[in-house]
């Protein structure tokens, strides 16, 4: 009969505490979670084992601005297995200014239920 083992280590980063949570596959093959010490650390570790998310920071190039390029962000944390596919959305789009840090500059982005919002400021040249 096969034994369980460790099949992730996932440091849980919701309070400063980081327990370091395991996932662990039983002989029957079900995935069960040990060093969690709160019902919120087993949430997360179960969103990142079985669907890890990410807020995606990078930068949209400017048509008009001072400087060539605009800092970045989602608003909220997006499919980690769907950051390339952001990306290259992201690296096809310009941008006007002027911009406002927190203006909308892609909305719903591949149709995730996240925003692409501005990091900073930026006026015209
Ligand atoms: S499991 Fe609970 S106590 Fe431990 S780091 Fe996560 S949120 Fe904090």
């Amino acid at each position: 009969m096969a034994e369980s083992s460790i099949v992730k280590v996932i440091r849980c980063i919701v309070c400063p505490t980081g327990c370091e949570i395991k996932a662990i596959k039983g002989a029957d093959d079900k995935v069960s979670f040990d060093g969690y010490t709160c019902k919120r650390g087993l949430e997360y570790a179960e969103q990142e084992f079985y669907e890890p998310k990410r807020i995606l920071t990078t930068t949209i190039r400017v048509e008009n601005g001072f400087l060539p390029l605009i800092p970045v962000r989602t608003d909220v944390p997006i499919l980690k297995e769907k950051l390339s596919e952001v990306l290259k959305i992201i690296a096809k789009t310009k941008v006007k200014t002027p911009i406002k840090m927190g203006d909308l500059l892609i909305e719903n982005i591949l149709d995730l239920g996240a925003n692409i919002i501005a990091s900073r400021d930026l006026s015209e040249p």
